[in-house]
């Protein structure tokens, strides 16, 4: 068995590299999905196949065990899936990497206390005296190893677990977004982060996991402390580049629990979430123009016990514009782009938009889509619902593919989008978003911004693009503005 299982996670290995390949475009993710999935479920069989005995029977409680828990976890997590809004994808994803950490706090705890995983009772010592010494000191070595495995798993898992906790409750809303700025907060980070280091050696020394279990409970607490410190730490803007380092977290924490267990396809599996979630985060923070150890350690530059300074409030009056004006400016346009934003899928506007695009392109109006990297609350997450809604790859660009064509652009039309075009990040420094790359979708003849109301954005700042000459504003819910739209192009 163990010859076919080893070649069974190799596949399944091998299968999560090409998911990993495929999930890096549009064209080739659904492809890219189908391997993950394949590959989880050769995993999730060859796993449950060690109970098999080589007759077919099964093997008892731990089999049982097995079948009970996928049984309830996959109608769980096909239940929620197919519930999940689109908008509250973010707060899902935080949730599972929570998971993650947990599970791989639970793996290391109770790996520790398991005698059949105590690793010196692999080796048995040699019969000559020498062959004694060096089979002793290597099981010595083999237990260090192990415990030093079970120390970082844990720790990592329970920075990971309340870690994501804290983001889930930020994404939904249910915790401030604000940035919580203590004093002296990075020398609390760094007294925490040194005691965890301390503590291993007591713990590694300990005679039995009785003596053993209590600073591996206390630094479970400790990390637990630091993950809720350090996101709490992070203010809204900076929360694209939180989701992506708690996914990598999360990877590395599976990963540490592949080693605890000895199985090398979660090592692998988890060493690939990690190091793509690294990537993912250098991308989110360089789009951003954050560096990362300032998101990491939260609020790096901004003054103890403060949170940044509110930008001054824009002032001045905003120009409306209503359905038939701008209906009649469109069909005289022969460039339009189409900045979308997190309102677009809180009305759940897609297909109305792409409608408003074939409207226009029948009339041979160039129209084209610019995304933003941190638009919405998830990497990549108006690219999805543009895909959803049947828009070609070919007119969806990117920030930087986009943003010097705006000066010979006639409309653009903003729809519930806020952040990602606020001018305050390129020119005012008080601006929590200041430094932040946008859409400077204001140097184009007209800007119409789509939205309900004069609310600001995740980040929680006044937008001066709504104040300014040349922009006016649609106000409603972007999906029946956008239908009304197209039915005032089509008459
Ligand atoms: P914002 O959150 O800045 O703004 C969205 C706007 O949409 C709001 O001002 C709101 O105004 C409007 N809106 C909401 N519902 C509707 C509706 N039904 N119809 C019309 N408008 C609506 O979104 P952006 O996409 O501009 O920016 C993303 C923000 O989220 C950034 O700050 C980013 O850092 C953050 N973030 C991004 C993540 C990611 O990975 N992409 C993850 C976590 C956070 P009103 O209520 O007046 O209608």
């Amino acid at each position: 068995m163990s010859g076919v299982s080893t070649i069974a996670y190799l596949v399944a290995g091998v299968l999560f590299i090409r998911s990993l390949g495929g999930l890096s475009k549009q064209e080739t993710a659904g492809l890219g999905n189908v391997y993950g999935m394949a590959g989880m479920m050769l995993a999730v069989g060859v796993t449950a196949a060690i109970w098999v005995g080589e007759d077919g029977s099964v093997r008892g409680l731990g089999f049982a065990l097995l079948a009970v828990s996928i049984t309830i976890g996959g109608a769980i997590g096909a239940v929620l899936a197919r519930r999940v809004e689109m908008t509250g994808m973010p707060e899902l994803v935080a949730v599972l990497h929570s998971f993650v950490g947990l599970a791989a706090v639970l793996v290391g705890i109770s790996s520790y206390l398991s005698p059949h995983a105590d690793p010196t009772g692999a080796l048995v010592p040699g019969e000559d005296a020498a062959g004694f010494v060096a089979a002793e000191s290597e099981a010595a070595a083999a237990r260090i190893v192990h415990v030093v495995e079970i120390w970082i798993g844990v720790a990592v898992g329970a920075l990971t677990f309340t870690g994501s906790v804290i983001a889930w409750g930020k994404l939904r809303g249910s915790i401030s977004g604000k940035p919580l700025l203590l004093p002296g907060r990075h020398l609390i980070n760094a007294a925490i982060a040194i005691a965890i280091v301390a503590l291993a050696v007591p713990f590694a020394r300990a005679a039995s996991p009785d003596d053993g279990l209590v600073f591996l409970v206390v630094q479970t607490l400790l990390a637990s402390a630091l993950g809720v410190h350090l996101v709490m730490a992070i203010g809204g803007a900076d929360m694209p580049v939180v989701v992506s380092l708690l996914n990598s977290y999360s990877g590395w924490a599976a990963a540490a629990a592949g080693f605890v267990l000895a199985n090398d396809l979660l090592i692998v599996t988890g060493a690939l979430v990690g190091a793509s979630g690294t990537i993912l985060s250098i991308i989110m923070c360089r789009a951003m123009n954050r560096s990362i150890l300032n998101v990491v350690f939260g609020g790096f530059g901004t003054a103890d016990g403060a949170a940044a300074a509110s930008p001054a409030a824009a002032q001045g009056e905003v120009v409306e514009i209503k359905t038939d004006a701008l209906a009649a400016q469109l069909r005289e346009s022969k460039r339009v782009v189409i900045v979308p934003g997190y309102g677009m899928a809180v009305a759940r506007a897609q297909n109305a938009v792409h409608d408003f695009m074939r409207a226009l392109r029948e009339r041979g109006v160039d129209v084209r889509f610019a995304i933003h990297p941190v638009a919405g609350r998830l990497p990549g997450h108006m690219n999805v619902l543009l895909a959803e809604a049947g828009v070609p790859y070919d007119v969806v660009l990117e920030m930087e593919e986009i943003n010097h064509d705006f000066p010979s652009t006639d409309v653009v039309l903003v729809i519930g989008a806020n952040d990602i075009v606020n001018p305050g990040a390129l020119d005012d420094p008080s601006s929590p978003i200041y430094g932040m790359p946008v859409l400077e979708v204001w140097k184009a003849k007209t800007v119409v911004v789509l939205k309900r109301g004069m609310a600001a954005g995740y980040a929680g700042v006044e937008n001066p693009l709504f104040f300014l000459g040349n922009t006016r504003m649609l106000f409603g819910d972007a999906r029946k503005s956008m239908e009304a739209l197209v039915s005032a192009l089509r008459n």
